[in-house]
């Protein structure tokens, strides 16, 4: 790969700059697109310029002066044979007041706005008219940059670099056969030096052919990249586990429920990927509620039945707790052994539960973080149950994978990742095409959907009442305390706050209070008074969010929702409809609420699935958010839209592993050209 040192007109400081850029070799160079382009390729009469848009205009400052009111600013007043145009500079410095003066004439170039005295333009860009001046003879590209290198220096590099040769086709011809796109070479050239006949909106929107032939470019380098790496681990070999034969179906005997349809067909994918040679790596998408811990207690099964030990993992302490008192109360009538692993336990219990780890007593390991520090040996470790994945690092994941593997052998263990995050289907055909994806699209039965009201501040108390009965009907209620990122001693006092307000409020209720900062038997101990039954109202922070089932919880109170994100939210009411009782969720705001704030809880409101959610999410955020963790492996995409390119995003999908297949020298040099500037690539 051509490194930008080895061409000559590169110098050490040009170069230094461009790596700021995150630009080291000629590839990345040709590939920094433009962000948008200006239209310097004819000048306007001031007579005809339009509103609302961008132009060149050209003529002499008749007029200029430093104003102080309303506030400081520059004012000129440019003239050409047509009229008049008010130029105004709000921060400005000497030189541009020498340049502006009266008699100059100059070519600028900025929107046009109505202000005060007609048309003007707010900080246009300015050029002294000279004698051999010329308009550009194709569109301007504007590049994303950094301090020290201008916008000229970066559009010389980007000459230079086109003329290297270095615009060759990577793929086969057949891969662009059906799809009219232009060539790599004539779309690189096209994008940097876009002629005046090109629709400006339409090349700034990314909606012309060469835009999308570079898009789904793009796209194809992601999907290749990510099934490479799936072949790659799946090249790996991993224990079979035989379907069970016993103890999954005593396991459903014993059931109060049956298995819904959805729940059937996700199990069954999951018992197949266990009876093969390779390591599994599927993720379990189901919104909140659809019952994912049933079926991942049907691998355990499957795994221990087949003499291999199983870890459960949960990102916070109060959900591994739950897990694993759903695990007692599920496995301990067949038998199984379970260990509890947490970092906050006792150094008794934790060598015990260490000795019984290693010497492959338990069975299954339930626990946090914990489950993958040094200490942790496993006697023989086949499956990781991970939930939540988008809760951990991609890192830490990895060290948890690791611990399935003995020293000696490229023998790897089976994951199973489960998320109550739904996925918009565009981000796990992109994102995640490194896993298999398995979607429980169904809730159990009987579930009345959760109501949701929007309530603002002023009717708090309405709403106290409402708690009150709510309780005092046998019922139990969350009120979720306000969301303070910026500070977490102020969130604790907060929260602490609110606990006494509610104390205060209602002294005929048993109030408790769950928070972050609080001791892990503390929390513990607060959850199974609130699982019990001996807590009516529980005031929490959104530790609870994730994973916590408490069936009989049907009222809860968010503070502050505007604040929350859609899919924060989401996970937060799914805390309640989780038994008969028909639920409700309040979210209380703050009157004076934000264009995106009402648009977020304008969603949460009128939707209660978490697919339409998560793909408003997208929307509204874009994927990065989403994305989480596991952002940090995976490079995003800098010119595709997943929503605006689906169809090249399903095309780039369909072809990815028959070109690994059939071409992997080619699919190298595509991998080379798109993903050198690219930086750390996926490793779960
Ligand atoms: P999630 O997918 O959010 O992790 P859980 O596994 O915690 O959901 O299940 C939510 C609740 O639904 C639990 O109390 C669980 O026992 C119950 N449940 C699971 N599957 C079914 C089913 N098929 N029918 C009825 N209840 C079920
Ligand atoms: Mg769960």
């Amino acid at each position: 790969m051509t490194q930008l040192s080895d061409i000559k007109a590169f110098s050490k400081p040009l170069i230094a700059n461009l790596a700021k850029l995150g630009i080291g070799n000629l590839q990345a160079l040709l590939l920094h697109l433009p962000l948008r382009y200006i239209d310097e390729t004819h000048i306007t009469a001031i007579r005809d310029l339009r509103m609302g848009e961008s132009a060149q205009v050209e003529g002499e400052i008749v007029h200029a002066e430093v104003s102080y009111k309303p506030r400081k600013a520059l004012i000129a007043r440019l003239e050409d044979a047509s009229g008049q145009l008010t130029l105004r500079f709000l921060h400005f410095y000497p030189s541009q007041i020498a340049a502006l003066k009266v008699g100059a004439k100059l070519r600028v170039y900025g929107e046009v706005r109505s202000g005060f005295f007609g048309y003007e333009m707010i900080h246009p860009t300015c050029k002294a008219v000279g004698e051999q001046t010329v308009v550009a003879e194709t569109l301007t590209p504007v590049y994303p940059t950094v301090a020290g290198l201008s916008q000229p220096s970066l559009r010389k590099s980007i000459r230079i670099a086109l003329a290297q040769d270095a615009l060759a086709e990577t793929l086969p011809a057949d891969v662009y056969a059906n799809l009219h796109l232009p060539s790599f070479a004539a779309s690189l050239q096209a994008l940097h030096n876009p002629s005046p006949e090109v629709n400006l909106q339409a090349l700034d929107n990314k909606a012309t052919a060469h835009w999308r032939r570079l898009a789904f470019d793009e796209l194809l380098a992601q999907q290749l990249s990510m099934r490479k790496h799936y072949a790659r681990r799946r090249s790996v070999s991993a224990p079979q586990f035989a379907p069970s034969k016993q103890l999954v179906s005593a396991l459903l005997k014993n059931l109060p429920f049956a298995l819904t349809g959805a729940q059937q067909k996700v199990a069954l994918e999951i018992e197949r990927d266990l009876t093969q040679p390779h390591p599994m790596q599927r993720l379990l998408q189901g919104d909140v509620g659809s019952g994912k811990t049933i079926v991942a207690c049907m691998a355990a099964l499957q795994s221990i039945e087949n003499g291999w030990q199983v870890a459960l993992m949960a990102p916070t302490e109060i959900l591994a707790e739950q897990h694993y008192r759903k695990m007692l109360g599920w496995l301990m009538p067949l038998n199984i052994q379970i260990a509890w692993l947490t970092g906050s336990q006792n150094k008794k219990d934790r060598e015990a539960a260490l000795e019984s780890i290693a010497n492959g007593e338990a069975q299954l390991v339930v626990g946090t973080h914990a489950l993958f520090q040094e200490a942790v040996q496993f006697k023989n470790l086949g499956l990781a149950i991970i939930d939540e994945q988008h809760r951990f690092g991609v890192h830490q994941r990895l060290a948890l994978r690791q611990k399935g593997q003995p020293k000696d052998s490229n023998q790897n263990l089976h994951q199973l990742m489960m998320s109550a995050t739904p996925i918009p289907r565009t981000l796990s055909m992109s994102y995640y095409a490194d896993l298999d994806v398995s979607v429980i699209d169904e809730l159990p039965p009987g579930r009345a959907p959760v109501v949701t009201k929007l309530v603002s501040d002023t009717r708090r108390d309405e709403i106290l009442q409402r708690v009150r009965e709510a309780c005092l009907q046998g019922n139990q209620a969350y009120w979720v305390c306000p969301l303070i990122e910026e500070s977490e001693a102020l969130q604790l006092a907060t929260a602490n706050d609110t606990y006494a307000l509610m104390q205060n409020e209602f002294p005929e209720l048993k109030v408790g209070l769950v928070h972050g900062r609080m001791k892990p038997v503390e929390k513990q101990a607060v959850m199974a008074e609130f699982s019990a039954g001996f807590l009516q109202l529980l005031v929490a922070t959104t530790v609870i969010e994730v994973g916590v089932d408490v069936p009989n919880a049907s009222l809860m109170v968010i503070e502050h929702a505007e604040r929350m994100g859609l899919s924060q939210l989401h996970q937060l009411r799914g805390r309640v409809g989780r038994g008969a009782t028909k639920s409700t969720c309040i979210l209380l705001y703050q009157n004076k609420l934000s264009e995106t704030a009402r648009t977020r809880l304008k969603v949460i409101f009128e939707s209660n699935d978490g697919f339409a959610i998560a793909q408003a999410d997208l929307q509204i955020r874009g994927p990065g958010e989403l994305l989480g963790a596991r952002q940090s492996g995976v490079p995003m995409l800098k010119i595709a839209d997943l929503e605006r390119d689906v169809d090249l995003l399903e095309t780039a999908k369909a072809m990815a592993d028959q070109l690994l297949k059939k071409h992997p020298v080619e699919v190298e040099r595509h991998l080379d050209r798109w993903m050198s500037s690219a930086g750390e690539l996926v490793k779960v």
